[in-house]
């Protein structure tokens, strides 16, 4: 993309309603634009990453054998009368007249619908186990929607539903979306650590948090220390494999980490004191398994070989898809701007042209854009009248992980400028050398 012809509508100012860096840098960066509290548009680069995150997470979520479907955003209240929720949610939901006077809501999640989807067309045991999923908009009507894409009112999220046979069953699928989401957060070069939460009157051991550790975070957590340096890397993981997923559950759930709901200063105090931390969290994901709740309400059953008819055991397992945006700049980001991680990075590398309209440097341009798209990488190419500073300025702002500078001096010795974001050395070499160091 040549930045002339792109939609970037960079601030210079620091907007006044933003209390916190991600949503700062999002408005500064012209990622997003609000349109009414808690409700944004998406402009060109912001919905560049968003369809990365989105992609990874369908990416990760087949992987674990998932299936995505796509559920309508809005739902009718009768759904929700079955299950008794309509009334119990309370003023979060969003609730609308249609010309007939029927009520309907903007979903604030779907555990109703995907129900009513199952209990329609799956009539038995055979047909199990089975996880769908969806990523769709969803619509809370939150109290104090704040810190831009991170409380939203409407924001993206993963939403999955397992059902399954047996409540042995139920808890390997938890444990699947737990090992797959700790692989999709480090795809996204984040730190998430699954933290046991607060299941409500179900009780049990039974949902799991996933917060990423950052000043903002509006989730008070303790924590082991050690819990921080826990990696899936790029071990293969066999879904099916039981013993081999409650393995790394295991692995990732044995020390000490929760959220203020759970904490419990006596088994906090085992953990040796140099390691013992509370922090601030950004609540990224949650995986829950509840069992028959909505099963038993809504009549989701499947037959036996016997001829019975038996509930289905469920979970519901989501993850912020918008939220992750902030988030991650949260946690990536210095004073000059965002700093994107590699795995998400709306463009790969900017290309800085210092003397436009230079015919050497034009070319020499020009050359290293095709050179990088050809080996299958995204370029933004500042091509606008303007001086270093300001180009150099924009880049840092935008945070892509690399930079190309290609200048007077070094066009005449061969030579280009390849600057990483996150340490900002430079180091000088060809073309070529430039466009193989960054694949
Ligand atoms: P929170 O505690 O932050 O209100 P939640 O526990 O109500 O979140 P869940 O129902 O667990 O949210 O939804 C799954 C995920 O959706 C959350 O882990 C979070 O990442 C994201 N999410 C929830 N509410 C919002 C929101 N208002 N704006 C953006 N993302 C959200
Ligand atoms: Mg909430
Ligand atoms: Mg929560
Ligand atoms: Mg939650």
């Amino acid at each position: 993309m040549r930045l002339s012809r792109y939609f970037l509508p960079v601030l210079k100012e620091n907007p006044s309603e933003a209390q916190i860096a991600s949503h700062r840098l999002m408005l500064r960066a012209g990622m997003i634009k609000q349109q009414q509290a808690g409700i944004y548009s998406w402009l060109p680069m912001g919905y560049k990453v968003l369809r990365r995150l989105e992609q990874i997470v369908h990416e990760e979520q087949v992987r674990a054998g998932h299936i995505p479907v796509l559920m309508p955003t809005m739902q009718s209240a009768e759904l929700w009368q079955e299950s008794g929720r309509y009334d119990a949610y309370g003023p979060e939901m969003l609730r609308i007249k249609d010309r007939h006077g029927r009520d309907m809501l903007y979903g604030p999640t779907n555990e109703e619908m995907i129900t009513d989807i199952f209990r329609a067309h799956v009539e038995s045991y055979k047909s199990l186990p089975m996880t769908l999923y969806q990523i769709q908009w969803k619509f809370r009507d939150e109290v104090r929607p704040r810190f831009g894409v991170m409380r939203g009112r409407e924001f993206f999220m993963k939403d999955g539903y397992s059902f399954d046979l047996t409540k042995e069953d139920a808890l390997h699928a938890y444990n699947r979306h737990m090992v797959s989401y700790l692989r999709t957060y480090e795809r996204m070069g984040l730190t998430a650590i699954p933290m046991r939460a607060d299941s409500g009157p179900i009780g049990g051991d039974n949902t799991h948090e996933f917060l990423v550790l950052a000043p903002t975070g509006e989730s008070e957590v303790f924590y082991d220390s050690n819990v921080t340096d826990l990696t899936l890397g790029d071990r293969e993981v066999d879904y099916d494999n039981r013993d081999e997923v409650e393995a790394i559950c295991k692995e990732f759930t044995t020390l000490y980490a929760r959220t203020d709901e759970t904490h419990d200063e006596a088994i906090f105090n085992e953990v040796p004191e140099e390691r013992r931390k509370s922090a601030r969290g950004i609540e990224v994901g949650q995986i829950f398994y509840f069992g028959t709740k909505y099963s038993e309400s809504m009549g989701a059953n499947v037959q036996m070989p016997d001829g019975s008819k038996v509930p289905v055991e469920m979970g519901s397992h989501g993850i912020g898809v918008s939220r992750l945006v902030g988030a991650l700049i949260e946690a990536n980001h210095d004073e000059k701007g965002i700093i994107w991680p590699e795995g998400v990075t709306p463009f790969h590398v900017g290309i800085v042209n210092l003397k436009q309209g230079d015919a050497a440097c034009d070319s020499a341009c020009d050359a290293l854009y095709a050179a990088l798209t050809k080996a299958g990488l995204d370029p933004l190419y500042d091509d606008r009248n303007e001086r270093a500073g300001a180009k150099f300025a924009t880049m840092d702002l935008i945070g892509l992980p690399w930079r190309v500078t290609i200048g007077p001096r070094g066009v005449a010795a061969n030579k280009v400028e390849l600057t990483s974001r996150r340490t900002g050395e430079s180091e000088e070499m060809s073309a070529e050398a430039a466009v193989a160091k960054i694949i």
